[in-house]
């Protein structure tokens, strides 16, 4: 290993991202990863997968209490999605900015909310709102020989 590429290397946080059945319906997985990828972030975790009531509902298991929850639970468990871990410098905050605000008409312009969708029910994309929380969702998506931690060979020309 060489001398520039061990000094890239430093610890980071790791993101769950997950385009939803929406997104993965109307043919903008390239479009979504793309945006991801560009930005810088190292993808450590991808598939394509049609989950369970009861993951979906551990997953957002903080709005169980919410009026909207048995109509989100249908709504992620009505196709296939696709998973993705992410890991970077900051990379929890900067996902959610690449995503925007929760509702894709208050979401601003160049983000993929903003550009790709109009109503929370069907807002294209889910992303970690916490490192911690980052952590406890790629446990719950991904099994562990699923994630693959790797060094892309252009490290040293994103990170100083
Ligand atoms: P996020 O972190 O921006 O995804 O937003 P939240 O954590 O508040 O909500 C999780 C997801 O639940 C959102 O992305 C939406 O898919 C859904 N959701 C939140 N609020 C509403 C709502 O008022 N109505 C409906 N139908 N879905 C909602
Ligand atoms: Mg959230």
């Amino acid at each position: 290993i060489s001398p520039v590429v061990r000094a890239s290397q430093g610890p980071s946080e790791r993101s769950y991202v997950m385009i939803k059945p929406d997104g993965v319906q109307r043919g903008l997985v390239g479009e979504i990863i793309s945006r991801f990828e560009k930005k810088g972030f190292t993808l450590i975790g991808l598939k394509l997968y049609t989950c369970s009531s009861e993951l979906a509902k551990e997953h957002y298991k903080d709005l169980s209490s919410k009026p909207f929850f048995p109509k989100l639970v249908e709504y992620i468990t009505s196709g296939p999605v696709v998973c993705l871990a992410l890991k970077g410098p900051g990379v929890v905050a900067s996902a959610r900015k690449l995503i925007g605000a929760t509702n894709p008409l208050q979401a601003e312009p160049g983000t993929i909310r903003g550009d790709l969708g109009i109503e929370t029910g069907r807002n294209v994309v889910h992303g970690s709102d916490s490192p911690e929380n980052g952590e406890r969702e790629i446990a719950l998506w991904f099994k562990e020989d699923e994630v693959c931690e790797w060094e892309p060979s252009m490290m040293p020309w994103l990170r100083e």
